[in-house]
């Protein structure tokens, strides 16, 4: 028997220009994301971004020190975390260690004091939802660490929010359960039509999860847009260093009409872009993009081409990786195709791209992080 499951529209909540200081350190500066009705959003950052403090402001348990959160197009300043109808999910289950399986996931419709005919409806369904109908009896401590997860999973669904906020959630599990609770959250955000907000550090699994992803570095955003758009299109260095692997060139530049080029070890190597703001710029290239050549008369007319050495290769399975050193010392990685010509470390080669697929980006440095 299939129980009923009724799939809401989820909210859209509305960050605009938040800034969360502590004395004189910035934790967060102007942040503003728009996160769609349904939408599954991910927040990804390296560790002491400020992702966790985005989520617990918008969770009602640390206070904002500037802007505004809205869900709903309603104003949450001074509602409290119990009166937000907001799901959480942490890294750590939380779980009632005294209470069965059902009674936790129970436990939010007893608060509600919802009639026990219709929480026993809904505590059933949502147990069918994330497979959990076997393990009703029993308690927290006889359950692994991904059955444990479900269950905070269920308690944070039960209840119908319109919002669901998880941080870090798969963060405790060994990969192979991660991934595959992965797949199981995907498809319970597909079923039920919540808004999800996720964190993770993990580019993979912002890239597996999310319909969009949030980057923050350094207490502000970077990025907003589908895994894609920040692949193929990043808006800044760190964007692009920190989804997916990529080489980084730096040298003098030069702008030509609507393109421009840099000078490396002494060669111009072009791009169809010109900087959109002053100072140094960095070209950015994704592995994918560059091929190797044996000889300079090799290469295509209308290449960018650089000449170094392969100081490392590694066997992927479906390519091969290759680290190649410049005169000036930066590596460039190239993923060559086994169908390709291979080379060995030490080898002398030519890397060669499209100046469509060279990417412009300034050159920038982290920002100040205290109250000026
Ligand atoms: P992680 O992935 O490690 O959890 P994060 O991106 O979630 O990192 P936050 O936990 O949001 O980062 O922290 C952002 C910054 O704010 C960090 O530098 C942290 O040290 C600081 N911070 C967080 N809470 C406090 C606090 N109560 N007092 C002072 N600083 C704080």
């Amino acid at each position: 028997m299939t129980l009923p499951i009724r799939p809401n529209r989820g909210a859209n909540i509305d960050i605009t220009d938040v800034t969360k200081t502590y004395g004189r350190f910035v934790a967060l500066r102007d942040v503003s994301i728009d996160i769609r009705q349904g939408e599954f959003m991910t927040f990804l950052g390296p560790s002491g971004s400020g992702k966790t403090t985005m989520l617990n402001m918008i969770a009602g348990f640390t206070e904002i020190s500037g802007g505004d959160i809205r869900i709903g197009g309603n104003s949450l300043a001074g509602l409290p975390a119990h009166k937000r109808n907001i799901g959480v999910v942490f890294q750590h289950y939380a779980l009632f260690p005294h209470m069965t399986v059902y009674k936790n996931i129970a436990y939010p419709l007893t608060l509600r004091k919802i009639p026990k005919a219709e929480r026993d409806k809904q505590v059933r369904a949502i147990m069918q939802m994330v497979k959990l109908e076997d393990f009703a009896h029993r308690y927290p401590s006889e359950l692994s660490g991904g059955q444990q997860q479900r269950v905070a999973l269920a308690r944070a669904l039960v209840f119908d929010p319109p919002l669901l906020l998880m941080d870090e959630p798969l963060g405790a599990l060994d990969k192979k359960l991660r991934d595959w609770l992965q797949l199981e959250i995907r498809r319970i955000h597909r079923v039920l039509g919540t808004t999800f907000v996720y964190v993770t550090h993990d580019q993979e699994e912002a890239l597996t999860l999310s319909d969009r992803i949030a980057v923050f570095n350094n207490g502000r955003i970077e990025q907003i847009g589908t895994g894609r758009e920040l692949y193929d299109e990043p808006k800044t260095l760190f964007v692009g260093t920190f989804i997916g692997e990529s080489s980084v060139l730096r040298g003098p530049l030069e702008v030509i009409g609507d393109a421009s080029a840099l000078t490396i070890c002494g060669t111009k190597v072009h791009c169809r872009q010109r900087p959109v703001t002053t100072g140094d710029q960095v070209i950015l290239i994704r592995p994918e993009k560059i091929a190797l050549y044996g000889q300079p008369a090799d290469v295509p007319a209308g290449m960018n081409r650089l000449t170094g050495v392969v100081s490392e290769s590694l066997y992927l399975g479906s390519a091969v990786k290759y680290d190649v050193k410049l005169a000036d010392d930066t590596t460039v990685i190239a993923r060559v195709g086994l169908t390709q010509t291979q080379y060995g470390i030490g080898d002398t080669v030519v890397v060669a791209w499209d100046p469509a697929d060279s990417r412009l980006l300034p050159d920038t440095a982290l920002a100040d992080r205290s109250l000026t």
